[in-house]
């Protein structure tokens, strides 16, 4: 299988130097060949990229995809409000069929918005499931074609949220770590162009673990070779509790828990003081930035750049649609580029900065080094986003589109050589039958009454 992509005017490699691509891709098997200028050989498929833009396909590090049918409520409460009254109120609501439905819906969102690879971080692993969530997962992100991580969550103590709330859903640490080994065991691909990963992911440590537990936690993982992820920091109210019940602030109450490391990446990162920020930087610990989210939320502003301005890693993330109410990568690219310089002045970040996150960036969080870059032997993992659409009319540096424009449009996108979108569309996908099911789920999920036990 191979094909070539001629006519490159406008298009970023993903590298920090914000450097630009302008000449064809060949691409053999599931990688890029070459990278130049290039002459289709004969017989050779070409992917004409006239009125594109072309980058390494979108990286996502952070999501909820069983949010995807829970946009939209509690849209004016802040985070600890939002949590009850929408992901710990509808879970008991999450059967099969709306868990998958809500999955679908959000893969396709994230990649007809040029998302490849998306990690979601999957927090509801009750025993009153009759399914296990994570074969839902990877089956629909399989569906489509998407290179998929999961972060497998969960809690062994859950927040108290009020009499309106169910109780969230817990496990023992023997169970969360058997349901971690098992779903390692059958799906996590430790190669550096890994189609589907598991990580250890407990939801939010300072709330839902004992220290302890995080420890083993951290061992285990190292054991089966898996990565460590948590949602951090989201806001002030996560540094307040840590200090109040730990004595630390989070990252330093992290470090000696082996919570740190180049194997760990954390969502959020708001709250951070500049000496929390520098020992992410020294160990190498990645932020999955989400500034829809905490933008929607009013969490405030992550410190992204000076992260980055440290050496540090930083990935870009939706989060889920639940905070959101999209799950648009264009909208994460523009919202990272605008409310970083809304707070930071126009020197906080530019847009090849903004794409290097998103791309190499969140490779180097998920740990998956073949993706997040258009080079020879790279992943052909390559988004063509379209020029066609008057939000783009007028550009002197189409280039920018992706990131300054907002709302991405995609024409084509690769993984592996796989095309996962070709002309606007998701081949195997009827959008008619996904909306259908999409109003069918979202009404039974807002009637249903909460009869599943905890
Ligand atoms: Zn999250």
């Amino acid at each position: 299988m191979s094909f070539i992509i001629t006519n490159i005017a406008h298009g970023w490699t993903g590298e920090a130097a914000g450097t630009r691509v302008t000449s064809a891709i060949r691409v053999e098997g599931d990688r890029i060949a070459e990278v130049g200028d290039l002459t289709p050989a004969p017989g050779e498929e070409v992917i004409d990229a006239t009125g594109c833009v072309v980058i390494p396909g979108l990286v996502n590090t952070h999501h909820h995809l069983f949010q995807s049918v829970l946009k939209g409520l509690a849209i004016d409460e802040a985070l600890d409000n939002w949590l009850a009254q929408v992901p710990y109120r509808f879970w008991p609501r999450l059967d099969e069929e709306a868990l998958r439905v809500s999955a679908r819906i959000g893969l396709a969102e994230l990649a007809l918005t040029g998302a490849t690879t998306v990690c979601d971080h999957h927090y509801l692993f009750p025993d009153a499931y009759d399914y296990d969530p994570a074969e839902v997962l990877f089956d629909e992100a399989g569906k489509l074609g998407l290179r998929f991580v999961l972060a497998r969550g969960g809690m062994t103590k859950g927040r108290q949220f009020g009499a309106d709330t169910p109780p969230p859903p817990t496990e023992t640490l023997a169970q969360f770590l058997d349901g971690l080994s098992a779903a390692a065991s059958r799906w996590h691909d430790p190669s550096d162009m890994a189609m589907t990963r598991v990580a250890c992911a407990p939801t939010t440590p300072n709330f839902n673990v004992e220290p302890g537990e995080l420890v083993e936690m951290a061992q285990e993982a190292r054991r089966l070779g898996l990565r460590l992820h948590c949602h951090l920091s989201e806001n002030g109210g996560y540094a307040a509790h840590t200090l109040k019940t730990w004595g630390q602030r989070p990252v330093p109450w992290l470090a000696d828990k082996g919570w740190l490391g180049e194997d760990v990446w954390f969502a959020h990162l708001v709250d951070l003081e500049a000496d929390e920020v520098a020992l992410l930087a020294e160990t190498g610990s990645a932020m999955a930035h989400c500034p829809q989210a905490n933008a929607r939320l009013g969490s405030g502003v992550a410190p992204a750049p000076a992260l980055h301005g440290l050496g540090g890693a930083v990935s870009l993330a939706v989060d889920g649609a639940g905070a959101n109410e999209a799950a648009d990568m264009g909208m994460a690219l523009y919202s990272a580029f605008a409310i970083q310089r809304a707070t930071g002045g126009v020197d906080a970040v530019n847009a090849g900065t903004v794409l290097h996150w998103a791309t190499m960036g969140g490779a180097k969080a998920l740990g998956i080094p073949g993706i997040g870059r258009i080079a020879p032997g790279m992943a052909a993992d390559i988004t063509l986003f379209d020029l066609s659409h008057p939000r783009t009319f007028g550009l002197h540096d189409p280039a920018l589109a992706p990131v300054v424009s907002g709302a991405a449009q995609v024409r084509h996108s690769f993984v592996a050589g796989r095309p996962v979108v070709r002309d606007g569309r998701l081949p195997g996908l009827d959008l008619a039958d996904l909306a259908r099911d999409a109003a069918r789920i979202t009404a039974r999920v807002a009637a249903r009454p909460e009869t599943m036990p905890a």
